[in-house]
């Protein structure tokens, strides 16, 4: 299934061969823990342990979805809804966030970084009306006109299908 497979292919370390195996492991992401089941490769001789980049990456995927579900945060694609919706750009977004480095909020909507419980309360603060003018107030951030947000600028962000 995968390019980077190494059942079966020889330890030259001690002329063992290394088989899939599965593991139980709690993995922490964002001051939060999810235990998922990863495979590895173990070489039948000697025990010692391979891991390729897919299998690391699936591990952090599987930990990451269950965390997500656990916690109830926002899915990346929610995340950007959001502040499209509000007619902000990453960088004041971000500062509305008390000054999140706009990288890590890249992050977020990306699916590439997991924001913790404390952020997602955040984010989601930022869909009522008062507490968006106030942080935006505070922040010196500039937010569009309420009565432009009838007419979004859909052509600017094509739709991406759901994968
Ligand atoms: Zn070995």
């Amino acid at each position: 299934m995968s390019l980077s497979t190494l059942d079966g292919t020889l330890h030259r370390g001690c002329g063992g061969r290394y088989a899939l195996q599965t593991e139980t492991v709690t993995m922490r992401l964002s001051g939060m823990a999810a235990e998922v089941t990863r495979e590895f490769f173990r070489c039948e001789k000697c025990a010692h342990d391979q891991r390729t980049l897919e299998q690391r990456d699936a591990a952090e995927k599987a930990a990451t979805e269950h965390i997500r579900a656990a916690h109830n945060l926002l899915a990346p694609k929610a995340i950007r809804q959001l502040r499209e919706s509000l007619g902000l750009t990453l960088p004041q977004f971000a500062e509305l966030i008390y000054g999140t480095p706009k990288g890590i909020v890249d992050g977020w909507e990306k699916g590439k970084y997991l924001q913790n419980r404390e952020a997602d309360a955040l984010i989601r603060g930022l869909a009522d009306r008062d507490t968006l003018e106030l942080r935006a107030a505070k922040a010196g951030v500039t937010l569009p006109a309420v009565e432009l947000a009838a007419a979004p600028v859909a052509s600017a962000s094509p739709a991406q299908p759901a994968t």
